[in-house]
């Protein structure tokens, strides 16, 4: 059975409305929101072609554990941060150093 949610487009910030079609766990295609206030019923090619985006949607998050990315799920990535950031010390100027690594 086909699926039809609302949404909206995940390539530009005009943030049109867009209709995405699935079915059996897939993304098939898009629409036009006909009635969204932003776009009224037109999606740019972009807007159209953003399926793709979909198919390759980050669904979970991951930590890297022994130099390898692990997936995880959002109540334990949260749950770190948490405990990460919980134990800096805001008059530390270099705390966040242990935290976060830049390049
Ligand atoms: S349909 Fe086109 S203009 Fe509208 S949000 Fe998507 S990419 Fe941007």
């Amino acid at each position: 059975m086909l699926k039809i949610k609302h949404t909206i487009c995940p390539s530009c910030s005009v943030g049109c409305g867009i209709n995405i079609v699935s079915g059996e766990g897939k993304v098939l295609g898009t629409y036009p929101y006909k009635r969204h206030p932003i776009n009224e019923g037109k999606n740019c090619l972009n807007g159209r072609g953003s399926v793709e985006q979909f198919e390759n949607r980050i669904c979970s998050p991951s930590l890297v554990k022994n130099n390898e990315l692990v997936e995880s799920d959002n109540e334990t990535v949260i749950n770190l941060i948490k405990e990460k950031l919980g134990s800096i010390n805001p008059l530390d100027e270099d705390a966040m150093d242990d935290v976060i690594e830049t390049d």
